[in-house]
């Protein structure tokens, strides 16, 4: 079994992953470079319960077992470690919890309560995570070639691979894993719409005396606007900040995604204000990305309606460093013995936007040409 699964983000990488462990051939294709996009430029969060009493609920559940298995079992160097959580806002009353509570935020952050503890938070980050799913991928024999790919290659009306960089590519199976680019593919398949949200962040280089806590912040900025921050601390010593989304449109080209104008000055502001550690440290990289979203909010993990052999992955919005690894292994199921038993998929069929169909144009609307 020959499988070309379509972008190097989490979700691509994922499923090579489980793929290739199952002994497939696979090949991925990725137009710029692996962890170039999201999942090079996310939070890493990860969560066993956030999901629970939501169709997304037992996908979070196996994914969060299995970054634990994967960190130990692949010996993992994508700073796997378990946090603790904190919620809390700024500029309000004096902080409201006794007891343990962060010691590097400012005076002026009022923690409100701990949300997650070290046996239901954890972290990983996200850019070594996604590469070292590919390397582990690669050590079992699958490949990654760069460039753009295309179209897809048709027989008799069956897909049997794609066009990449000018060359026909065949393959007993296809897997659309493009993040937001997903959308671009709905020029040659029946697929949903799945579009681009923009988030801003920092990442500065804070040293080792952080400890391991996660902080979810509320904050009204001077002009009113409500504001969210996420606040990870890595064991690498650096610290991500990320906390202002946009509307902005998503460029054909990956390599072109850039902050909007004045985004990152809000949220530097916003960091001062935060931590006295944040106020003096270097920052590393100031950035942004887009998460791929659905018109219901689920991701799309399944058959393409109305083809044999082609599959999609995306759609993971918050949550896709999260939910990749489960969504790799039971794409890896679903592919290689036709259905999955790891992971219910049957809330993520993509047939179940497909009536959305219309909204498409709208939702293509909203890309640079
Ligand atoms: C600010 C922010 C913070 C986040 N924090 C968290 C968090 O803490 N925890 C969590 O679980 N999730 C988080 N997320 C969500 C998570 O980052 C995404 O859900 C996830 O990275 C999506 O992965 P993906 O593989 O679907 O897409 P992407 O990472 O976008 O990858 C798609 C890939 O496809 C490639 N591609 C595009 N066009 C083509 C083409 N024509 N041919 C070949 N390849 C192509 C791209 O170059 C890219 O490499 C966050 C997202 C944002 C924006």
């Amino acid at each position: 079994m020959r499988v070309l699964i379509v972008g190097a983000g989490v979700i691509g990488t994922s499923i090579a992953y489980h793929l290739a462990a199952r002994g497939a051939g696979v090949v991925v294709l990725e137009r710029e470079a692996v962890a170039c996009a999201a999942s090079g430029k996310s939070g890493g969060f990860l969560a066993l319960d956030w999901c629970d009493g939501t169709p997304l609920m037992a996908l979070a559940r196996r994914s969060f077992a299995l970054h634990a298995e994967l960190a130990e079992s692949l010996k993992g160097d994508w700073g796997y470690r378990r946090v603790t959580t904190y919620t809390g806002g700024m500029g309000r009353t004096p902080a409201l919890m006794g007891g343990a509570e962060p010691g590097w935020i400012s005076p002026g952050v009022t923690i409100a309560g701990q949300i997650g503890s070290i046996a239901t938070t954890a972290q990983v980050h996200p850019a070594a995570f996604t590469i070292g799913m590919m390397r582990a991928a690669e050590a079992r024999g699958a490949e990654v070639l760069l460039g753009e790919t295309e179209g897809l290659l048709r027989r008799d009306g069956d897909v049997i691979g794609v066009l990449f960089n000018g060359a026909a590519l065949e393959a007993n199976a296809v897997v659309i894993a493009m993040g937001p680019w997903s959308i671009l593919a709905a020029k040659w398949l029946p697929l949903p719409p799945v579009f681009g949200l923009k988030g801003h962040s920092l990442v500065f280089q804070t040293g080792a005396a952080i400890p391991p806590e996660a902080l979810f912040l509320e904050y009204a900025e001077p002009d009113g606007s409500m504001l969210s921050p996420e606040i990870f601390p890595r064991p690498d010593g650096t610290t991500y900040v990320c906390g202002i989304s946009s509307e902005s449109r998503l460029p054909i080209d990956p390599g072109l995604v850039a902050p909007d104008y004045g985004a990152i000055d809000r949220l530097k502001a916003l960091c001062d204000r935060i931590s006295p550690f944040l106020v003096k440290a270097p920052v590393l990289a100031s950035q942004a990305c887009f998460r791929p979203m659905t018109a219901d909010g689920l991701p799309l993990i399944g058959v393409v309606p109305g083809t044999r052999g082609v599959y999609v992955a995306t759609g993971h919005s918050v949550w896709g460093i999260l939910n990749a690894p489960a969504t790799g292994e039971a794409m890896a199921e679903l592919i290689l013995d036709g259905a999955a038993r790891s992971t219910d998929l049957s809330p993520f069929d993509p047939a179940r936007l497909a009536a959305l169909d219309p909204d498409r144009v709208s939702v293509t609307r909203r890309l640079r040409g």
